[in-house]
């Protein structure tokens, strides 16, 4: 099997060593860049599975790179970072970065990500040109706009079915408020602020049946929510 080649963009010594020993003892192959420039050269020239993102680089911001990646190339970008303000992570996201990291994390939450992220990817590769969605007891058609869970149809608002459908549409992707409003509500998604926490709390009620039922929908305090891909 092909083993996922990482870019690893840090210019901090020890901890692109850190990333790169865990890397290396978990059957990822990796190379590394350490400005923001040779990132965006680096992605171009071997365009790796995964680019793993330190914001605070000594040329460019990460958020640049972030921006100038995404002009061309969809690979996910797992930022690392630093900087613990919810608006940083919110910039960064809203630039395109796919999940985030704060420093210090451990090992074992990084290869975490690394995991959602492939998940999501190889779903996508799925589920590219299907009109049905599946993930454990969910289902959604979307040719006749219904979903259901345990084989039963969900009762859905259109609004609630909407948010589902984005959700989905970006299984194991962190997702903005900014970013589902936008694409729920369109131009009116400013005055529609208040709405989301309700229809999100109501949608997901009905996602859970019962009290150990796995949840879909992960909630990131100050930034918005992520469906996760659920085992079977
Ligand atoms: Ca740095």
């Amino acid at each position: 099997m092909h083993k996922p080649l990482i870019l690893i963009v840090e210019d901090d010594a020890p901890i692109r060593n850190l990333i790169a020993t865990t890397l290396k003892a978990n059957d990822y192959r990796f190379i590394t860049a350490l400005t923001g420039e040779s990132a965006v050269a680096e992605t171009a020239t071997h365009n790796p599975d995964i680019v793993l993102l330190d914001l605070g680089l000594p040329d460019l911001d990460g958020i640049e790179v972030i921006k100038q990646i995404r002009s061309w190339s969809n690979t996910p970008i797992i930022v690392i970072s630093a900087r613990t303000e919810d608006t940083d992570k919110i910039e960064a996201l809203d630039a395109g970065a796919d999940d985030y990291l704060t420093k210090p994390f451990s090992v074992n939450e990084l290869l975490a990500r690394l995991r959602v992220t492939q998940r999501r990817l190889s779903l996508m590769q799925n589920t590219a040109q299907q009109a049905i969605y599946e993930n454990h007891q969910l289902k959604i058609d979307y040719a006749n706009g219904c979903a259901y869970l345990q084989e039963k149809e969900l009762s859905l608002t259109p609004i609630e079915y909407k948010l589902l459908c984005v959700l989905a549409q970006n299984t194991g992707k962190v997702l903005t408020h900014k970013f589902i409003l936008q694409h729920v509500w369109g131009n009116s998604w400013e005055s529609n602020m208040g709405s989301l926490r309700v229809f999100m709390a109501s949608l997901r009620k009905k996602l859970v049946k019962e009290p150990n039922a796995p949840q879909y929908i992960q909630t990131h305090v100050g930034i918005g929510y992520r469906m996760m891909k659920i085992d079977e």
